[in-house]
């Protein structure tokens, strides 16, 4: 309640301060906006769950970036991690989650335009289409008998999610096959030569709350295991999936020293583990120059209460 409270205020405030006096303020050089996908058709396996940014709107929110901050590469946002020292310009890195094709058609030759560098994100069980991730069944069923907000699963009863379909007569194997939501090996490999970097986001995009803590490091370590060898990267980076919300210190002393940096979905906020990144949600309805400046009023707001960092 409070929560929303000044975060209305933030919102509302943030059109009175100009983009410079917000980060001079906040001393907030380093910005990591998330997003999943771009699309001026949202396709039906999303739909239900949120509304995609238009090519357009995308666009708009990359010129405010670029406008206001530098693009750095994944590497150099590792680099400046492990230096510790505090951003020396103003910097953003973009990253994407749940690996979909739209990343390979529509972002990557945008990004590649703009000459803008970003991480993509992929659940192992959902490249090459072997697998669609719950929550777009449940897109896909509300989608076809008009029952948004009636589906509400987890991955437990994603069994009872697969019964309700053939009730239904929807068939997510050929959902699968005719719409292949997900990038394929080979575009990810041409990604990679392109110059973009790959992370997991666990095998199944289950909610970790859900699942005991040896569920969610073996989650985490073997996605993450998979893509380096498959694809021989050079780094291992990890985003969590829905949230890093409740994830206790007990998960980060399991992981330590595996992985080069994690990422949460918490906003503009500070984490007390040191490699774990918070990151902006992108996707709302508003657009990119509102979301970032209410984000950085909001995080002004609460500098004064001392609530900028996520305790564990
Ligand atoms: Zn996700």
């Amino acid at each position: 309640m409070i929560k929303t409270f000044f975060q209305n205020i933030a919102f509302r405030g943030a059109k009175y301060f100009s983009q410079r006096q917000l980060i001079s303020l906040t001393r907030q050089k380093l910005i990591l906006p998330f997003y999943h996908i771009v699309s001026d058709e949202t396709p039906v396996h999303i739909k239900n769950l949120y509304e995609a940014r238009t090519i357009v709107e995308f666009k708009e929110d990359l010129d405010f970036l670029l406008d206001n901050y530098k693009p750095i590469s994944l590497n150099q946002l590792i680099e400046i991690h492990k230096t510790k020292n505090k951003p020396a310009e103003n910097y953003f890195h973009l990253t994407f989650d749940d690996g979909l094709k739209e990343l390979s058609s529509i972002v990557a030759p945008i990004l590649k335009e703009k000459n803008i560098p970003a991480t993509f994100f992929i659940n192992t069980h959902f490249l090459d289409n072997q697998n669609l991730f719950y929550r777009f069944k449940e897109s896909i069923l509300a989608e076809k008998y008009a029952a948004k907000g009636l589906l509400d699963f987890s991955a437990e009863n994603e069994r009872e999610i697969d019964e309700l379909a053939i009730l239904l007569g929807e068939n997510f194997e050929e959902y699968l096959k005719n719409n292949q939501p997900y990038l394929t090996s080979e575009d990810v490999k041409s990604l990679i030569e392109d110059g973009f970097t790959i992370g997991a986001h666990s095998k199944n995009h289950p909610k970790y709350f859900d699942i005991s803590i040896d569920e969610q490091v073996a989650q985490t370590i073997e996605s993450v295991d998979f893509l380096v060898q498959k694809f021989n990267l050079e780094y291992k980076v990890f985003s969590f999936p829905f949230t890093d919300d409740g994830i206790g210190v007990e998960f980060f002393k399991k992981i330590e020293g595996k992985l080069d940096l994690t990422f949460g979905t918490a906003g503009l906020k500070n984490d007390v583990i040191p490699n774990n990144l918070q990151r902006i949600p992108m996707e709302e309805n508003k657009k990119g120059i509102e979301i970032i400046k209410s984000q950085y009023l909001y995080y002004l707001l609460k500098m004064f209460v001392g609530k900028n960092t996520v305790k564990r």
